[in-house]
């Protein structure tokens, strides 16, 4: 008897017919003699809508407030599947995150899981019950309710299945696994049979919101193999694990847009030793990641220095840089939140040289400005205007010959 954990996502319990046909899947899993953890997401749309309610009472909520509202969105959907279930004539029963005991810190809307009481489940597991978790919440070591980061239920089904040990691990989506673009962007994107631990971190970090970082890290950690698949169909999904010899052969396997950050000019900048050092030191004091960074050539001793940041921190950066603007002698600062990261990843590039210069002459070729470059070992990253996201997605997956 096989131990397996699946995590629905937000499409996948988004009605009550919805609900149903996960209820009948789950059932199908027990009676082949499993034992079925199921983590949930909220009901498609809930957590936005929930996040909408707080912004409409404020615009700067408490954070603790926050998780006590959005974490209720996942005890609906719980609660309606173990209905759904024993309509079904079988054992089910839902559990809260601080009912489970997933022990998280105590930072708020991104908690970090520092330990899961199995006891409990197990124990109900052996009694033959279905148990349903809700995902993307826990508690703190006061007992404060803690949320896990957006898409953070991807990473309460990887957590519990690292704490249960369990056999399978499977995150059940709208599309049928991990392809080599966003399917709803690109129509001719190919499903990826199997991809590593590293390319799929790449791949979430820079946009590709079918699995959420976090969790990507959390498996590879406690090498938890990932198994994402359609909740609408029955097809083997796409397995994501530790790299094997072969996968170093993909030079890219896959492209990917995010249009989550902001771009920071600050112009005139005295060109000396200490500048850099200054602006830089006091983000990060404020816990602002600075991402890609661009210097122009100086003139007559004044330059200018672009970065991006998350875009909902660019209003912070920009005020932290204003207080030591005279000090350093800054003349002016400006943002545009209208950009977007295009990527591509793949092992294949510790090992192959030419990616990048394909993608800039493709990307000029269409007429698509670079603005920034950014690399790492397996990715290469252009900030472009956002206008030209899905156009950018689709020439680079067309330029490595991606498609079916
Ligand atoms: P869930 O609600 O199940 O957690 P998400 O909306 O978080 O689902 O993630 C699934 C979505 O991820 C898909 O609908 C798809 O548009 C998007 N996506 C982006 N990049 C990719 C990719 N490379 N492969 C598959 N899906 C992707
Ligand atoms: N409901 C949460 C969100 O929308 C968590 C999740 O769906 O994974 O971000
Ligand atoms: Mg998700």
């Amino acid at each position: 008897m096989a131990l397996v954990v699946q995590k629905y996502g937000g499409t996948s319990v988004g009605s009550i017919e919805r609900i149903r046909a996960v209820a009948e899947r789950v059932v199908e899993t027990r009676k082949q003699g499993n034992s079925v953890v199921v983590v949930l997401s909220a009901m498609s749309g809930e957590t936005d809508r929930l996040i909408n309610l707080a912004h409409q009472i404020s615009n700067n909520p408490k954070e603790r407030e926050l998780d006590m509202l959005m974490a209720t969105g996942e005890q609906v959907s719980i609660a309606l599947l173990a209905m759904a279930i024993h309509e079904l004539g079988h054992e089910a029963k839902s559990l809260t995150g601080h009912q489970v005991k997933i022990i998280t810190n105590s930072d708020h809307t991104k908690a970090k899981i520092l330990a899961i009481e199995s006891k409990n489940i197990l124990q109900e597991l052996d009694g033959g019950k279905i148990i349903i978790v809700a995902g993307f919440q826990g508690i703190d070591d006061r007992g404060e309710i803690t949320t896990l980061g957006r898409g953070g239920s991807d990473l309460s089904g990887v957590a519990l299945a690292a704490s249960l040990r369990a056999d399978v691990c499977e995150i059940y989506t709208d599309v049928d696994g991990v392809f080599t673009a966003d399917p709803n962007i690109v129509p001719e994107a190919a499903k990826i049979s199997k991809i590593s631990y590293d390319e799929m971190l790449e791949l979430a970090g820079l946009g590709a919101k079918v699995l959420q970082t976090r969790s990507v890290e959390y498996a590879k950690k406690y090498d938890v193999n990932i198994h994402v698949r359609s909740s609408f169909r029955k097809e083997e999904g796409t397995l994501v694990t530790g790299e094997d010899s072969e996968m170093e052969s993909v030079q890219v396997r896959g492209v990917t847009c995010s249009k989550n950050e902001a771009k920071i000019t600050i112009l005139g900048v005295p060109d000396k030793p200490g500048i850099a050092a200054g602006i830089f030191s006091i983000i990060s004091r404020e816990n602002i990641m600075v991402d890609m960074i661009i210097q122009n050539i100086s003139e007559q001793g004044i330059t200018d220095i672009s970065f991006t940041v998350p875009k909902n921190e660019s209003e912070k950066a920009i005020k932290v840089i204003k207080r030591i603007s005279n000090e350093l002698g800054i003349k002016d600062i400006i943002s545009d939140d209208k950009i977007a990261k295009l990527s591509v990843v793949g092992l294949g590039m510790r090992s192959h040289t030419g990616i990048a210069s394909k993608m800039f002459d493709a990307l000029a070729k269409v007429g698509i400005n670079i603005l920034m470059i950014s690399t790492s070992e397996i990715a290469i990253s252009c900030a472009i205007e956002a206008k030209y996201s899905e156009l950018g997605v689709r020439v680079l997956h067309e330029t490595f010959e991606l498609g079916k």
